[in-house]
């Protein structure tokens, strides 16, 4: 069993940020929150009476399921796209997709393979783009309530520079989207609400304040968007807002930066901006495999870490090309070993050690959603929302395995090389989920 406490910064060896039990048992409630963990010595003479049930898992990790900060359910079907860039491919990709949810039988089909895909990749809470249409949340959170699933979602308020099948209006965008968090924010299964101006481009400025609105009118909502991903629309955003300071501070302007606010990529963040998103304590979501996907850039996140951000991984589906965290783990690595100048240099550059990655995807996540109270961990009192790694899925992992010496070995040499085929087995809330029959699928 392995899990973070606190975030293990960039030292290789992190020391009390983590919890390792080599021979551990981790005690679930009958109401499915974790009782207790800790060596199977240690929990075994604590215990005298015998447990309801008893599962072995011998062998594999046993840690907090991954929390997905940034994708977008209906281009799921759009994943693998070829050849273009950011501001083109949601044109002739993203869009084109987006329009078939306003069928809301369609949406429910996509929402069913959607948590399937997320499940069998270990993913057990994320944050979900929906699109324009309210019907495509409504088939998201019906999805998600029947699993039990700790997600948030929210509807795309998008009312301009977009095909106009999929524009609302400031009006509607917030009518639709009030009705959804009174439905659904905090009320029904685990779900929480998302305000989800598309981004900057695609929200008037009325749209812009109706999120505002939105976003302070109710407890814990959560606002959701894009910034500083692509160069050209860098670029779109000054022609449209030119009294602002930073692509950033369109949206502080706003009001829209703050806690529970996440913003996909920042790629192209200055550091003030970076210092803005601490002390507002907002989060980015950095998308390794989208950002390379798409050549939007690499993310700094040397400087995210000195600016003490919170921060958070996405798969970004479907620009990006792996609904897995571990791939994206492994692609972030990456992304800043990229970033070494020179040899010279690489000593002070900072690393992606296997503790912060595996912290991005659990801990440091349901931090940066400010959910640590309930999930990211493996602490007694949280949700048993976890999931079971084979460490030997694959011959080539099991070969590399057996010259691995310490956790962090293990730890870089697993995420680096699994993916869904290392997922053994997934729990939300103490409970197995058990995959459905594919044939169900499209
Ligand atoms: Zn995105």
């Amino acid at each position: 069993m392995f899990f973070l406490v606190s975030d293990p910064g960039t030292a290789i060896d992190p020391g009390n940020a983590y919890r390792y039990y080599e021979d551990g048992i981790l005690v679930l409630n009958s109401d499915g929150y974790i009782a207790d963990i800790g060596s199977a010595e240690h929990i075994q003479s604590r215990y005298t009476f015998a447990p309801h049930e008893i599962i072995d898992y011998s062998g594999k990790f046993v840690v907090p399921g991954f929390i997905d900060a940034h994708l977008h359910y209906p281009q799921t079907e759009i994943i693998a796209s070829y050849g273009h860039q950011l501001m083109q491919w949601l044109e002739h990709y993203a869009f084109r997709a987006e329009k078939r949810f306003a069928d809301k039988t369609y949406a429910e089909t996509i929402s069913r393979f959607f948590f399937n895909e997320l499940l069998r990749n270990g993913t057990t809470t994320a944050l979900i783009f929906g699109t324009v249409h309210q019907v495509s949340v409504e088939a998201l959170f019906e999805e998600a309530e029947k699993l039990n699933m700790r997600i948030i979602g929210g509807k795309v308020m998008m009312d301009r520079n977009a095909p106009k099948s999929l524009l609302d209006s400031p009006e509607s965008a917030y009518t639709e989207s009030k009705g959804l968090i009174e439905t659904w924010h905090n009320k029904r299964g685990r779900i929480h609400y998302a305000v989800t101006p598309r981004f900057a481009i695609t929200s008037s400025e009325a749209q812009l304040k109706a999120a505002q609105q939105l976003y302070h009118e109710f407890d814990e909502v959560y606002l959701h968007t894009h910034v500083s991903e692509n160069w050209d629309e860098i670029e779109q955003i000054k022609q449209l807002f030119p009294s602002s300071t930073s692509y950033l501070n369109v949206y502080n302007d706003f009001g829209l930066v703050g806690p529970r606010a996440i913003f996909a990529h920042g790629i192209h963040l200055s550091k003030a901006e970076f210092d803005l998103l601490a002390e507002k304590e907002a989060a980015i979501a950095f998308c390794p495999t989208s950002n390379l996907f798409l050549g939007s850039g690499l993310f700094n996140f040397t400087q995210a870490q000195h600016a003490g951000i919170r921060l958070a991984l996405g798969s970004d589906i479907g620009a990006g090309t792996s609904f897995s965290l571990l791939k994206t783990m492994a692609e972030a690595y990456k992304v800043v070993q990229l970033q070494k100048k020179n040899p010279a240099e690489s000593g002070k550059q900072t690393e992606l050690t296997p503790f912060k990655a595996f912290y991005l995807a659990t801990l440091g996540a349901a931090k940066a959603l400010h959910i640590e109270n309930k999930i990211g961990s493996l602490h007694p009192g949280k949700e048993g929302d976890f999931i079971v790694l084979n460490p030997n899925a694959t011959p080539l992992m099991r070969l590399r395995m057996q010259t691995a010496q310490s956790l962090a070995e293990r730890l870089f040499a697993f995420m680096m090389l699994a993916d869904d085929r290392a997922v053994e087995a997934v729990y939300l809330m103490g409970k197995r989920w058990i995959a459905p029959d594919v044939n169900r699928f499209p």
